[in-house]
């Protein structure tokens, strides 16, 4: 599947000790100011299955935000697809309508918005907008195209939106709800772990469990089937439809879905009847609609400005580049792409062996572009996020601090994606002088420096960049098991050494 990547064209950093990134590191880049936060959704192949979710003749979005999730009918009318544009955003602030002749005037918070029955120009807050289709009024409410919302909404809401057309869902700024899956053998088990508790609806049928996501921003995955190596359970498949998401579980016996972890986990087993019952057994399909235990309606809030007290210790590592970025040749057998995806692995085995929960971005070689890589680790809601970068130059580790730019305030529902990170600044601060102690106390070179980063400056956590240099014996031990879990040690306790220092109240 593809990913529609955001990844920028920026100045690199000019310091030398970012030399292996100069004009080839879209990562190690100058922020600034951006228009679009979220990352695009990929355009979806519309699939044959029905959603279960809804009737299936009623066309409607769903819009995520970290205001409310809520889903609308959508209206046909000129051979287009519609919404009233008072119902997308009464959610999410104060609004007013009023009709005058032909002009209808609405007022979103402090912003005013004319429009005209029957005409495509509309003027919001003095500047004027051109919709892709003409504005309708019908019985005093204002109709507007679909795809007019992510030129209209971020006019109103003063941050950025993105809707996937195909799908029809609208994300308003830095949501989204993330998932990873993975199968356990003995007895065969499918485990979806989510960044935020999830409330889908479940049905079953012959050699299928269904799961319907309406409220919950998920982000796509990487794939769109899941293949496992296992005979109970071998696939699983994401589509997006109608305001959906539909995850589909394949199995070759009944399948039956629990929840864990306060609504964040989904685990799938066979149900709990004998294969051979099963086998004997004339199949019928058993629709098991039903709600399913989590109680939190599942939106995904962004973190409190505050910054402290992270109800669990949870990391996330980002191993940089991936897919098509490369990122630095560091030899004629090395990208950089893949040496950070090693040490990442390993800080997250150093991680959960010290009991923290650590979430890789990227499993495998897979391209993400900054504003995923930030707005996935913002779903998480993580206590310390950590990426890496790795360099041929130079020995040792760099550690990066972020650089904010002045100026940035958040307004209504968001906060400003350039200075997110600015109420975490004391929290990263701490977490790079621990691990700096653990390195050093491994005799590793350290320096650290401080770079206006993405996505650091992006991130709603303590936050820090790592790159990793080469050992004394030169670029070949990169890669080596031995340099890996020597450096991933001492990052590892470090961030372990942190936690007390971030969970005391400051
Ligand atoms: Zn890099």
């Amino acid at each position: 599947m593809r990913w529609n990547n955001n990844v920028e064209k920026s100045k690199a950093i000019t310091t030398k000790d970012t030399k292996d990134h100069e004009g080839k590191d879209p990562t190690m880049s100058v922020a600034h100011a951006r228009a679009c936060v979220l990352a695009t959704v990929a355009p979806l192949v519309l699939c044959a299955t029905v959603l279960l979710s809804a009737p299936s003749d009623q066309k409607r979005i769903s819009i995520y935000s970290a205001a409310a999730n809520f889903t609308l009918s959508v209206l046909d009318r000129e051979h287009r697809d519609y919404v009233s544009l008072l119902e997308v955003l009464e959610p999410l602030g104060r609004v007013t309508a009023k009709t005058d002749g032909s002009r209808w005037k609405f007022r979103y918070n402090n912003v005013e918005g004319e429009f005209n029955a029957g005409k495509t120009r509309a003027r919001v807050q003095g500047h004027d907008v051109d919709l892709p289709a003409n504005f309708l009024v019908e019985n005093g409410r204002g109709l507007v195209p679909l795809n007019s919302l992510p030129v209209l909404l971020p006019r109103f809401l003063g941050g950025p939106v993105t809707l996937n057309e195909t799908a029809r869902r609208l994300f308003v700024g830095n949501v989204g709800v993330h998932f990873t899956a993975q199968v356990k053998a003995n007895p065969p088990t499918l485990v979806i772990d989510f960044s935020s508790p999830v409330n889908p609806m479940i049905a079953t049928e012959p050699g299928k469990l269904r799961m319907v996501f309406t409220h919950e921003p998920i982000v796509p995955p990487g794939s769109q089937t899941l293949t496992f190596d296992n005979k109970t359970i071998p696939s699983a498949s994401y589509q997006e439809e109608n305001g959906a998401v539909e995850i589909a579980v394949s199995g070759s016996v009944p399948l039956f879905a629990s929840f864990g972890n306060d609504g964040r986990t989904i685990t799938v087993t066979a149900a709990p009847q004998t294969a051979a019952q099963v086998a004997a057994r004339t199949p019928q399909p058993q629709l098991n609609l039903s709600a399913i235990t989590s109680p939190t309606q599942s939106a995904t809030y962004l973190p409190s400005v505050s910054g402290g007290g992270a109800a669990t210790y949870f990391a996330v590592v980002d191993a940089s580049h991936g897919g098509e970025e490369r990122g630095a040749a560091l030899s004629d057998q090395l990208s950089e792409k893949d040496v950070t995806l090693a040490f990442a692995r390993k800080l997250r085995q150093e991680l959960e062996s010290r009991g923290v929960s650590t979430l890789v971005l990227r499993e495998g070689d897979t391209t993400l572009s900054l504003d995923q890589r930030a707005n996935l680790a913002n779903a998480a809601h993580p206590a310390i996020y950590i990426c890496l970068h790795a360099a041929s130059q130079g020995t040792g580790v760099r550690l990066y601090g972020s650089m904010l730019p002045s100026g940035g305030e958040s307004r209504g529902p968001f906060l400003d994606w350039d200075t997110a990170q600015s109420a975490f600044a004391p929290a990263s601060q701490t977490v790079e002088t621990s691990v700096i102690a653990e390195l050093q106390k491994k005799q590793i070179s350290v320096r650290t420096l401080i770079a206006p980063l993405r996505p650091l400056n992006n991130i709603t956590a303590a936050a820090l960049a790592v790159e990793i240099a080469p050992p004394e014996a030169g670029i070949s031990e990169l890669n080596s098991p031995g340099y890996q879990q020597l450096i991933t040690e001492a990052i590892a306790t470090g961030m372990v050494a942190a936690r007390e220092k971030l969970d005391t109240p400051r």
